[in-house]
């Protein structure tokens, strides 16, 4: 039996085979333009690629709404590595794993519509040899990460007169600090003063600790707090950094940089390189060169070499580690993150190796208004859900149906309420869903059309987003038990038609339509920032675990720790970024220069 078995198998086998066997390669193409489309982070990517029988012989990305600095920074390489190796089987650049998945998506699309020959088209560019390349490098001083804390830390350094190598491990620089809003608090500057903001070293620590529920190490706090206005100052001026900000002549304690973290981190970048600093991408830091007890450079390697760089001084400024799983407390892990690829806790790592002291590193920062993204992302609603509030009656409910926390009220306590939850919801009707989608479009999220997707996908895949025509069938699409949610909306609308506080002390004043179509959007807690890291000194370096520094290591950014305690304050992290490698960038070559 087994053996007829097997010989029907292998009847079988040779049957698939003939019958299977791949058409005979074409070689050339259809000349011409092709355009195809796909689904990229945010939004669609839409391309034309030109061909000849041959070759391609351009690219054009005709539409993407991809992050600033991140994804739309990738795109252009990608480009690039297609037409010079006239292949898809290049490596994506990290750091934006999706846009470049997207990319190939759409450029596979276009060669097939062109009758290229995709075994060809997708062929691995091959490594130039088996074994890399032994390069050394001499630097002044080098700086590991090209986020905001990196980028100020080399430009700093530059600007005394060092010769300055930035490594930057992903094919883009930005990391974090191109995804945040870059608010950038400003205590202390010249800018302040001048707008006319009351403010002191000793109310922004005081309103730190406060914030911080003083988890915060107050030695790094006191660095942050007397230091910042003259980094701010610094930042601006046109004979510092000279990155474009916002300042409309008010009093404000913070100011926002032009075109967000990706817009600072992109001028920081391009005064960096066109002042004669060395910025290396895709090459890793590995770890540090350490000579009796002295730091005295790093090892790094690219897809083709191994680098020996040599330095008086190494600024580490990695980020955080909210990428790296095994480094994220157990607690977070049911989370979505939300934070940068990147961030996965290497300058930690290899300034332990060299007995550095870690700290608080039980402390990430979590947020509540979040929505998952196709690519499985957290994002932030910010923008969408004060809009919903404001429009109508909109409001949060839990697996249960039922409201659970004043929408409105502080971030930190609509979390500790949404931690009591399995799920929840934020229910909207027509106004306050074109309300929260117009928030969400105009901060360039989503568009309308991923809208539309997202509907029609009726609650399969991510964002969980639905429709419905009455409150009855949306409690079903969302699995609620029957009648709760009604039964919440009518109590909802009681309270405000009454114009009263409700039970959770949020004003009710809107009420939610009475009639359809109502929407449902899941929402979540997410992470992304961590807070614990490297214990610094004064002058930025980096403290072992007897407390004493690591001669030649000084750190910035968020890979130090303790500044914010258990969750961090608007403005001031992205703000220590900027402050942290300033002055490790002049602290270091202070130091050199003795
Ligand atoms: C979505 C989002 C929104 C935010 N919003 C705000 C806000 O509104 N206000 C605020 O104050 N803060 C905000 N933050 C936090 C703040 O932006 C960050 O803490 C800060 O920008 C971190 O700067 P950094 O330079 O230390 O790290 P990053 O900007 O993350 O840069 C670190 C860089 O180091 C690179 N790197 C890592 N390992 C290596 C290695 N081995 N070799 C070479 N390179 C390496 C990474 O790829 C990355 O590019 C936000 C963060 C995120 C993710």
């Amino acid at each position: 039996m087994k053996k007829l078995v097997a010989i029907v198998l292998a009847a079988m086998l040779l049957m698939t085979g003939c019958s299977t066997k791949a058409p005979e390669a074409t070689g050339g193409m259809k000349a011409g333009t092709y355009k195809a489309t796909a689904a990229g982070f945010h939004g669609d990517i839409t391309l034309e690629v030109t061909v000849d029988a041959e070759k391609i012989t351009d690219i054009q990305i005709l539409e993407q709404t991809e992050t600033e600095g991140i994804g739309a920074a990738a795109l252009p390489e990608l480009v690039t590595k297609v037409l010079d190796n006239q292949t898809l089987g290049i490596d994506g650049i990290s750091g934006a794993t999706v846009t470049s998945n997207s990319f190939k998506t759409a450029m596979e699309d276009a060669l097939t519509q062109a009758g290229a020959d995709m075994d060809k088209m997708t062929k691995p560019v091959e490594s130039s040899s088996a074994t890399k390349e032994e390069v050394t490098l001499d630097a002044d001083i080098v700086v590991v990460g090209g986020g905001a804390a990196g980028l100020t830390a080399a430009l700093s350094s530059q600007q005394n007169g060092n010769s300055v190598i930035l490594l930057e491990k992903t094919g883009v620089v930005g990391g974090a600090s191109a995804m945040a809003g870059a608010g950038t608090m400003a205590t202390g500057s010249q800018w302040q003063k001048e707008d006319g903001y009351e403010d002191s070293p000793e109310q922004l620590k005081a309103d730190m600790l406060k914030n911080g529920h003083n988890n915060n190490d107050e030695a790094t706090l006191d660095i942050y707090v007397n230091t910042t206005g003259a980094a701010f100052d610094w930042l601006v001026s046109e004979d510092g950094a000279n990155v474009p900000y916002q300042r409309d002549g008010k009093p404000t304690r913070s100011y926002s940089g032009e075109g967000r973290g990706a817009g600072v981190v992109s001028s920081l970048s391009e005064n960096f390189t066109t002042g004669g600093g060395t910025l290396m991408t895709n090459t890793p830091a590995t770890e540090l060169i350490v000579e009796d007890g002295v730091v005295k450079g790093v090892k790094a390697s690219d897809e083709t070499k191994n680098y020996t760089i040599n330095a008086k001084a190494v600024i580490l400024a990695t980020g955080g580690f909210g990428a790296n799983d095994a480094m994220v407390p157990e607690e977070y892990k049911q989370f979505v993150y939300a934070g940068h690829a990147g961030a996965t806790g290497d300058g930690l790592k290899m300034a332990e190796a060299v007995n550095a002291d870690t700290f608080n590193m039980e402390f990430v920062n979590t947020q509540p208004n979040s929505m998952i993204l196709p690519s499985g992302l957290g994002q932030y609603c910010n923008p969408g859900v004060g809009g919903a509030y404001a429009a109508s009656g909109a409001f949060l409910v839990n697996q249960d149906g039922v409201r659970f926390s004043n929408e409105k009220g502080n971030a930190w306590d609509l979390m500790q309420d949404m931690k009591k939850n399995t799920a929840q919801y934020l229910v909207m009707d027509q106004t306050s869903f074109d309300a929260f989608n117009k928030g969400m479009t105009g901060s360039k999220i989503y568009s309308e059309e991923d809208v539309e997707k997202w509907l029609a996908n009726d609650g399969e895949g991510n964002p969980f987003m639905v429709k419905a025509d009455t409150l009855e069938e949306l409690a079903k699409k969302t699995n609620l038990p029957e009648g709760a949610l009604t039964e919440t909306a009518a109590k909802f609308n009681e309270t405000a038609a009454k114009g009263e506080k409700d039970e959770f002390g949020r004003e009710l004043t809107l009420t939610l339509s009475d009639e359809g179509p109502y929407y449902a959007l899941q929402q979540y807690i997410r992470y992304y920032a961590t807070l614990g890291g490297l214990r610094i000194n004064d002058s930025m370096q980096v403290l072992n675990t007897e407390k004493q520094p690591v001669e030649g290591l000084y750190a910035a950014g968020e890979v130090v720790g303790g500044l914010e305690g258990d969750v961090y304050m608007g403005a001031t992290l992205f703000g220590w970024a900027v402050t942290s490698g300033y002055n490790a960038g002049n602290a270091a070559s202070e130091a050199i220069a003795k």
